[in-house]
């Protein structure tokens, strides 16, 4: 078993989230925290939050995967940058209180020309510093396709950023099956060993959630352009074995494929028929 959704539009708040993703056939969703090109959030009505939650577990949903803004740079070579982005993160996280047991999945920090060691470390310390004693929420690092100087193209950064996180119950990864084939991971003919070195490397404790898409490049291109489910380099073999491996069992998988509403309920259908 596994949970399939798709990243949807927060516009109308927490219940008309859940709702839209039961009219899509999913339980779960991934929504962007705030504006994801700018930085602006809005106001959470903690009525909407709390009818959502019971909601959320009367219908049996499982964790959601809230997005950080892509605006949200922990390892800019600028500093006010920097700041802007903890200011966010932290901001973000006590707006997650709200719904609590949740994830919150961001993207490591492109180093724009700092030395990898100091971006890791700029990351770290900005997480150490946002999270919370008692906080109800996991935060995930995404995998990443090694664009440009992007930190996380490779299973090590995440394990060092890990390494230096203090609350670390409360700290995971999220794979993203176009970005880690992207970042140079065969996933379609060597699953097996890739998930062996993610054991390795981070270790599959710290694995809660996929994000499930297709790639429009080949792997090693540090691309990151995802595509249809079944429609890309990955194809539907590959990404059914993911689906249906023991390793994954349980966790929230998101489509963050090119879609619209028609084309997700589809994509979702057609993985619940895998499992
Ligand atoms: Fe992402
Ligand atoms: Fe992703
Ligand atoms: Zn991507």
């Amino acid at each position: 078993m596994i949970y399939i959704g798709s990243h949807l539009s927060s516009a109308g708040g927490f219940m008309a989230m859940g709702k839209h993703a039961k009219k899509l056939g999913a339980n779960t969703f991934a929504f962007f925290t705030r504006n994801p090109r700018g930085g602006a959030a809005k106001e959470i009505d903690p009525a909407d939050a709390m009818a959502f939650m019971k909601f959320h577990k009367e219908e049996g949903m499982g964790p959601l995967v809230a997005h950080a803004p892509y605006t949200m740079n922990l390892c800019s070579a600028k500093e006010d940058v920097r700041a802007f982005g903890k200011e966010m993160l932290s901001d973000d996280l006590k707006r997650m209180e709200y719904t609590p047991g949740n994830y919150y999945n961001f993207h490591p920090g492109s180093a724009t020309g700092q030395d990898t060691d100091v971006a890791i470390l700029q990351i770290a310390d900005a997480l150490n510093d946002c999270m919370f004693e008692g906080m109800h929420t996991t935060v995930l690092l995404e995998t990443m396709a090694g664009k440009g100087s992007e930190i996380g193209g490779n299973f090590k950064e995440l394990s060092s950023i890990i390494n230096h996180i203090e609350l670390k119950n409360r700290i995971g990864v999220c794979f993203d099956t176009c970005h880690v084939w992207d970042g140079g991971y065969d996933i379609v003919n060597h699953l097996d060993e890739v998930l062996d070195e993610f054991d390795k490397t981070i270790g599959l404790d710290r694995l809660y959630a996929v994000h499930i898409n297709d790639s429009k490049n080949p792997c090693d291109s540090h691309k990151d352009r995802h595509e249809k489910i079944g429609e890309g380099y990955l194809g539907t073999k590959a990404l059914e074995a993911i689906v249906t491996h023991p390793v994954f069992q349980g966790k929230p998988f998101i489509l963050e494929t090119p879609n619209e509403d028609e084309g997700y309920a589809k994509e979702i259908a057609l993985i619940k028929q895998w499992l």
